[in-house]
């Protein structure tokens, strides 16, 4: 398939090809839109097997957190970069700062940010030639590590799913079967057991197992039955199409709320889960403290500010619970319908003329 043929039809305005061949910098960046604001969104960092591959990730990326930033009402558009190859292998001071010249040439209609394989320090060195970067270390003024604030959105989401599900908020007493407790699954097993849920974890990684049942004293449970457990909540915090074909008539919860990104396999599940009589809470909608957390950094980042703001996600939630009820939509339709109202609402509003108008110069 043609570039232009995977660009085309989804409204992508503009798709950057990065070369630099003395650091071996291949990178990617996709606008996919600007209607809001710049396109804030993370580098990753992948070896991915084709640059088709890449490309396909990149442009299916920017266009989530197109949805993701007008969901959350931030100011942004969605964009997202991608480098190829192995950050173990590849990942040098000259690359980043090669990568960070790319990203200065786009003058802000671009903003990066951490993703998979690019961390914290990475972005410290990115910011060395290009004032568009967010998610930089505190020394730098950053807001550093985003995950805990993500989680304490889900947390939150979680208890606005409750209150629509039992009437309650409350998450005393739940049952949470939580998938993946990494950055983002370890700060919200700690937030889950400090507000008293029962929680039972299953990962992976034995080291990311083990340092939870340490920290928290939470159960655990094998991996490939966690989605199959009766819980009132199934949290999926590792990967993305965790519902699907196979996984779906086994879930036995009554709410699946989680950071994973793109959690549905396809946009069917979705109604497939009400069907079910499971309520969802769209991937992006209750994963979006992250994306708040860096916006705030453009502000000059305050953290109180930031977790008040990501509390929000509660409100955004019910919005949308409720504009699902009344359109007979999946919350994840609703959710979609809501981002792209937002988007055509507000973008509108730039056809109002704020430039100011002076006599002709001769
Ligand atoms: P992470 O890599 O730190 O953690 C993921 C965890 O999932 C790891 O412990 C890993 O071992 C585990 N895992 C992988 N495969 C698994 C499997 N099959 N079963 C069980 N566990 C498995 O990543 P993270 O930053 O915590 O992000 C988790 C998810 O949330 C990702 O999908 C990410 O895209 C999404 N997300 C993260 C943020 C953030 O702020 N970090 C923001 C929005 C969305």
């Amino acid at each position: 398939m043609s570039v232009f043929e995977h660009i085309n039809g989804d409204g992508y305005e503009q798709v950057v090809f990065c070369s630099d061949d003395h650091s071996g910098l291949r990178a990617i960046i996709a606008i996919h839109s600007t209607a809001l604001g710049p396109a804030l969104g993370g580098t990753r960092f992948y070896p991915y097997r084709s640059e088709e591959e890449a490309l396909v990730d990149v442009l299916r990326l920017a266009k989530g957190v197109t949805y993701k930033a007008a969901a959350a009402g931030l100011d942004l558009g969605g964009g997202k970069a991608v480098i190829m190859g192995d950050p173990k292998r590849i990942k040098t001071e000259e690359l980043l700062r090669a990568y960070g010249r790319f990203v200065e040439t786009l003058s802000g209609r671009y903003i990066t940010a951490e993703d998979v394989g690019t961390q914290l320090e990475d972005m410290d060195v990115v910011r060395r030639e290009s004032r568009w970067v967010t998610g930089c270390s505190h020394t730098y003024g950053g807001s550093g590590d985003p995950s805990p604030v993500t989680a304490w959105g889900v947390m939150h989401g979680m208890k606005a799913c409750c209150l629509e599900v039992f009437g309650d908020a409350s998450l005393a007493g739940r049952t949470v079967a939580l998938q993946g407790v990494g950055k983002v699954g370890h700060a919200l097993c700690g937030y889950l057991v400090e507000q008293g849920a029962n929680v039972t974890i299953a990962d992976v990684d034995l080291d990311n197992l083990g340092r939870a049942v340490a920290d928290y004293g939470v159960e655990t449970t094998p991996l490939d039955t966690v989605h199959e457990m009766e819980a009132d909540i199934f949290a999926p915090c590792a990967l993305g199409g965790i519902v699907n074909d196979d996984t779906i008539s086994k879930l036995r919860c009554k709410i699946i709320a989680g950071s994973a990104n793109n959690q549905l396999a396809r946009d069917e599940h979705g109604e497939k889960l009400r069907d079910l009589g499971i309520l969802y809470a769209p991937d992006f909608v209750v994963n979006s403290g992250g994306l708040i957390n860096v916006e705030d950094e453009l502000r000059g980042y305050d953290r109180e500010r930031a977790m008040k703001r990501v509390e929000g996600i509660y409100k955004q939630l019910q919005l949308i619970f409720t504009m699902a009820k009344e359109r007979h939509l999946s919350t994840s339709a609703a959710a979609m319908e809501h981002a792209e109202s937002r988007i055509r609402r507000i973008s509108r509003l730039r056809l109002v003329r704020v430039a100011e108008f002076g006599p002709a110069s001769a």
